[in-house]
């Protein structure tokens, strides 16, 4: 019997499609993915450190893994990758003893030999050393979807916002080659792909390392230029780093969505600059109007933090204000959790209470959703172009795909449209997605986008 590998991921999209590269690793080594703990040979948890609850997981799904080798007499060997990783290091193993290896966010091409080495049992194999070389084979990553494949643009983060763990777990920043991403969207057309998500903790500040004239706008174009990609999405940009050029290729690329993932953190000056996020509120929001002025139908999307050191009621007041003046039509929102080695948690005291930050993150929601609901409303009677993507997760009679602004739409049709960009009108909508009919000619073709 063949060996088999199972893989847990928590964490970003940076770290799901590091789990595909680590999968391909594996598979390249002769191992065969398994859904059940119990019939692994080798265990790999990818973890993140971007918030303490995220770190903590690991602690209890080690724990959970312990008591199922007590009760099965199993041995695999365990693996620890990713951001935890790299930000504990031979610390993970006085921690836990059944830990075998340590694989840092720039070694993960590591693994296969290190599980090698462990599953020879000279002792725990670790590796979290700060490799330069950004570069992965091609065709080695296992894509998980169908439809979309996730490209790496760029490792690491030069920003230092004092909230976040990232520059410590991913390192500086480092370009990936134009020629390279080139290459790797390419090779995802051929296995089928429709749709390349660029991935970087600062994707819009690209340039090119090996052609002067690159830089994220161009690369935008490169890629939508591909023959057989539809779509392209990228994230997270930072406001900072919005150029004309960037607004422009959203504004002229057919293929790129419009849609702008735009953390905005906070609507306090102040907490802004402590966040040291080098931006205003009123620079963002004049960013905003741009945007919608050159893209009316862009959708934009958003990050918030509550209960950041110092923030007064008068700042989240504020925050509130953003939202509202910057009607998002999504949100993901968090309670500011101290991070190690950050700038926060050496300079300023966690004080705001987790009752308050509770409280700040309830109020928060209820206005995003009411924003939510209006926009779907607004949008019931259009008809959109929707790339489907998969079988709906609440009826097998039903198709699930995106709008181009990121919105996800369930309607009814054939799952052999998996994979096609076809027009659906908006008929309706729940709390988290919308609903809709497939809008087919009369003569049974799907009118174009
Ligand atoms: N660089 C990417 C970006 O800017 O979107 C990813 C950063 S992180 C994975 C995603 C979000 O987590 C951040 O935008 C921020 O809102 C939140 N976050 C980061 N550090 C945090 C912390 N210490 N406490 C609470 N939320 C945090």
């Amino acid at each position: 019997m063949g060996r088999k590998y199972f893989l847990e991921t928590y964490g970003c999209q940076m770290n799901y499609h590091d789990s595909e590269r680590l999968s391909g690793l594996l598979e390249s080594d002769g191992y065969e993915r398994t859904d059940t703990e119990a019939q692994a040979d080798v265990i790999v948890i990818n973890t993140c450190s971007v918030r303490e609850k995220a770190e903590d997981k690991l602690y209890t799904r080690l724990g959970e893994l312990r008591e199922l080798a007590a009760e099965t007499g199993a041995d695999p060997v365990i693996a620890v990758t990713g951001c935890v990783a790299q930000q504990e290091g031979e610390r993970l193993l006085k921690r836990d003893s059944s830990i075998d290896v340590i694989v840092g966010t720039h070694a993960l091409k590591s693994l296969p030999a290190l599980v090698r080495t462990a599953r020879s049992r000279r002792g725990a194999a670790v590796d979290i050393s700060p490799y330069e070389d950004v570069s992965f084979p091609l065709g080695v990553a296992r894509h998980s979807d169908p439809v979309r494949a996730w490209v790496t643009i760029i490792e690491g983060c030069n920003e230092y916002c004092s909230f976040c763990v990232v520059p410590y777990t991913r390192g500086h920043e480092r370009m990936r080659p134009v020629a390279q991403i080139l290459d790797e969207v390419r090779a995802a057309v051929e296995t089928g792909r429709r749709e390349v998500q660029l991935l970087g903790q600062i994707v819009n500040h690209y340039q090119a390392p090996d052609d002067p004239s690159c830089d994220f706008a161009e690369l935008l174009t490169r890629v939508s230029h591909v023959p057989g990609i539809e779509r392209v999405r990228f994230a997270s940009p930072h406001p900072r780093h919005v150029t004309e050029r960037l607004i422009a290729a959203i504004r002229d690329l057919p293929a790129v969505c419009k849609h702008l993932h735009l953390p905005v953190q906070s609507g306090s000056n102040r907490v802004l600059k402590n966040m040291r996020r080098r931006y205003t509120r009123e620079s963002y929001l004049e960013l905003v109007a741009r945007l919608r002025d050159a893209v009316p139908a862009i959708a934009l999307s958003t990050d918030i933090i509550v209960g950041f050191p110092g923030e007064s009621d008068a700042d989240f007041d504020l925050t509130l204000d953003l939202v509202a003046r910057a009607r998002y039509h999504s949100m993901f929102s968090f309670k500011y959790s101290p991070r190690p080695n950050t700038l926060a948690i050496k300079r300023l005291a966690d004080d705001v209470t987790e009752a308050g930050k509770t409280h700040r993150i309830v109020a928060l929601q209820d206005l995003q959703k009411r924003i939510q609901m209006a926009h779907f409303a607004d949008m019931v009677g259009q008809t959109v172009p929707v790339l489907v993507e998969a079988i709906s997760r609440r009826s097998v009679e039903e198709l699930s795909g995106r709008t181009s602004g990121n919105t996800v739409i369930n309607f009814p049709g054939d799952a052999a449209l998996i994979g096609r960009l076809v027009p659906v009108s908006i008929t309706g909508f729940g709390p988290n997605s919308l609903k809709g009919q497939l809008d087919i000619r009369p003569d049974g073709g799907a009118r174009a986008h």
